[in-house]
């Protein structure tokens, strides 16, 4: 029996439970001592409810014995610190909700637990998933399984950083504007953001409720397809969750590439892009194409637009959703202060960090009287105008390939002094946010010893198309020559 069981992906280890190669308590304490052998060095977790994670995995094992489990059934997970867990601190990588332990499971953990996923603990994220670099979690940095001195990417940073160490199987993030996407990119997983409306938000911590999506992040496009089929679905609890029908996103075709005609915008390949990740994405084009499918360019004419408008959207948005966080009802609170006024100003002041507040600040300008029309109204224009360009896109084409992220993985502290330096990391990943479409990212290859992260954006609701192409790009691009990754070692 193989000892590297850390290192599997989500549907070998299935297999290997089903062929009773091993146990999931063994495949837990497997990962829960990698995390207790390496997570000082990377930061990826926050929580770890181990305990938990081996009572859930020895009731898995239970089940197998006594009859037919689902697939995920025994398979760790790590879950990001975004979404609410029943008797498991939920901080949201903030000093506001430090202590906050949620009376009830979102729904995407509903559908694990029922699944019979095991839990292995809270992932590390930008505060309120607002960030590039998971440098503005209250709590502490994550490094870089392939550089220790440099960032995993954000929001959803924790996440992806225990996938590419090998601390869990797969893990759950969300993603407003690129969280789930640009770090997958940059620690060489699999990061999918499923079209706004598929999966569930009830009990995904608020950010931009117009834009947040949970997503997933894991060691193949199989995987992501695995997770997304348990965790998609209708849910009455989430009003702008859509009920169209949840397909087997695992079923492999083998349709190929015939038929399929790939848009490649000019506008992605542009300022910004660093030539060394230009020249990778276009190799993944060229796979592509050389596996049958035809090249086309379209024109996306208003991607410039994308980060201004997303920076008046979201920041509206989310100084809205914050506003509940005043000291009544969640986590830090103040009973000494002399009124309600001073109670409020003093959490607030302490409770979020600054880049919350610059956002905060931003999105409550922007939602001023007097300004609204020329901030808020002409940025949804904007939105309006970005959604056009790729409904006129997807006239002419089945799928768009794009960079998921302008550069590689840069250095800490690099950016710390420049938001708009940082907020630039996310050129390639609002724009299909503000058009609420399905995305993936999937390494294709190194640069400098750094992964390198190619998009595909689908229509809406068509992430099985998605992930049939993701699927197959990987299978032709095969297995990358990997340089050593610094965790190795640890
Ligand atoms: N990095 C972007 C931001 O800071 C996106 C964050 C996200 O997708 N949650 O807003």
């Amino acid at each position: 029996m193989g000892r590297d069981l850390h290192c599997l992906t989500l549907h070998a280890a299935a297999d290997g439970l089903a062929r009773g190669d091993f146990t999931s308590v063994e495949l837990t304490t497997a990962l829960l001592d990698r995390i207790s052998s390496i997570d000082a060095n990377i930061g990826a977790f926050l929580t770890v409810t181990a305990d938990a994670a081996l009572s859930q995995a020895a009731a898995a094992d239970a089940r197998r014995a006594t009859g037919e489990v689902n697939r995920l059934d025994g398979l760790p997970i790590a879950i990001k610190d975004v979404l609410s867990t029943a008797g498991v601190e939920t901080t949201c990588g903030s000093r506001m909700l430090q202590g906050f332990i949620p009376p009830y499971d979102a729904t995407v953990i509903r559908h694990l637990r029922t699944a019979g996923a095991v839990m292995l603990g809270k992932t590390n994220m930008d505060e309120f998933a607002m960030g590039s670099s998971n440098e503005y979690s209250a709590y502490k940095v994550v490094r870089n399984p392939w550089d220790l001195g440099r960032v995993p990417g954000g929001s959803s940073g924790g996440s992806a950083a225990a996938v590419a160490a090998d601390e869990c199987l797969a893990a759950l993030g969300s993603d407003t504007g690129g969280s789930v996407r640009q770090p997958a990119a940059l620690c060489g997983c699999v990061g999918l953001k499923p079209t706004y409306g598929r999966v569930s938000r009830y009990g995904l911590i608020a950010f931009a409720s117009s834009l947040d999506q949970v997503g997933t992040l894991t060691k193949d496009v199989s995987d992501a397809a695995m997770l997304l089929g348990a965790i998609a679905g209708h849910d009455s609890r989430d009003s702008t969750s859509v009920d169209t029908p949840v397909f087997n996103y695992l079923a492999d075709s083998d349709d190929g590439l015939h038929d399929l005609k790939i848009g490649v915008a000019p506008q992605y390949f542009g300022k910004g892009l660093a030539p060394s990740v230009g020249s990778k994405v276009r190799e993944a084009i060229g796979t592509l194409v050389d596996a049958g499918a035809t090249e086309r360019e379209i024109s996306l004419t208003h991607t410039e637009l994308a980060l201004p408008a997303y920076y008046v959207i979201a920041p509206s948005e989310a100084s809205a959703n914050l506003a509940r966080y005043n000291g009544v009802k969640y986590g830090l609170s103040d009973l000494n202060a002399s009124d309600v006024d001073e109670m409020m100003a003093g959490v607030r002041a302490e409770g979020f960090g600054s880049e919350v507040k610059r956002r905060i600040m931003l999105g409550a300008f922007a939602l001023s009287s007097g300004y609204y029309d020329a901030f808020y109204l002409r940025a949804q224009k904007v939105r309006t105008l970005i959604k056009d360009d790729f409904d006129a896109a997807f006239e002419q084409v089945d799928v768009i390939a794009t960079p998921t992220a302008p550069t590689p993985a840069f250095e800490l502290g690099s950016k710390l002094g420049d938001p708009v330096a940082m907020y630039q990391s996310d050129i390639m990943t609002l724009p299909a946010s503000l058009a609420g479409l399905p995305c993936i990212s999937v390494p294709c290859g190194f640069v400098e010893g750094l992964p390198v992260g190619f998009q595909l954006i689908a229509p809406a609701f068509e992430e099985e198309r998605l992930l049939r192409i993701a699927r197959l790009f990987e299978r032709f691009r095969g297995d990358m020559e990997a340089p050593a990754r610094e965790v190795d070692s640890l």
